[in-house]
């Protein structure tokens, strides 16, 4: 059970399993290792004190940022993740991104964006596909219906926050015609665009 990963030289956090949504092309589904890890499927979530010991095995010279992403959702542990994401800032220095899905207003029943704030430097959003209907059929959220209008309101607020805000794509899982849309929904959202 891997807490911290290395991946393609990016340094990762795996802080939670859990996810509202069940993507159909969920890496989970294929596998249990990623990176350097072994198997990122956690017995049960870590504690902050685990992570920052964990932390301290690891090189920090060797990345120029931190990321909280695996195998889940890292914003349903948002106050653990904005503990850790200062500790990570004043300890070693580096800043520090988010990969998420773009759901925790729903998760946490109000507006989470606010709370990043001078913590968080960089958040990546999944956006996947370019409309509601197709994006309850990829991505199967447990919020149904409201989920993907959810994604968007999230990007429009998170960018009031964060210096950095990208929104994503999964290759080969939407039409050309709907990567398109979405890359123009981005641009509109003046947010960076990528394809994964
Ligand atoms: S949001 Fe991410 S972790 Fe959750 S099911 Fe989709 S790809 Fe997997």
């Amino acid at each position: 059970m891997a807490i911290i990963y290395d991946y393609f030289g990016g340094l990762y956090i795996n802080l939670t399993n859990k996810c509202p949504n069940r993507c159909e092309f969920c890496i989970r589904n294929y596998t249990d290792a990623l990176g350097d890890a072994d198997s990122l499927v956690l017995d049960e979530d870590p504690t902050v004190e685990q992570v920052e010991d964990e932390l301290k095995k690891w090189d920090m010279d060797e990345y120029n940022e931190v990321i909280f992403c695996g195998y889940g959702e890292p914003m349903e542990r948002l106050p653990e993740l904005l503990e850790l994401a200062g500790h990570i800032k004043k300890k070693y220095g580096k800043p520090v991104r988010i990969n998420t899905n773009g759901l925790a207003d729903l998760i946490w029943e109000k507006e989470t964006a606010p709370e990043l704030e001078g913590i968080i430097d960089a958040v990546s959003v999944s956006m996947n596909e370019a409309d509601a209907e197709n994006y309850e059929a990829l991505c199967h959220p447990r919020f149904g219906q409201g989920s993907y209008e959810a994604v968007i309101r999230y990007i429009e607020e998170v960018r009031k926050y964060v210096p950095q805000v990208a929104v994503s794509v999964v290759r080969g899982t939407l039409s050309q015609e709907a990567l398109e849309k979405c890359r123009g929904k981005a641009s509109e959202l003046g947010v960076d665009f990528r394809v994964r």
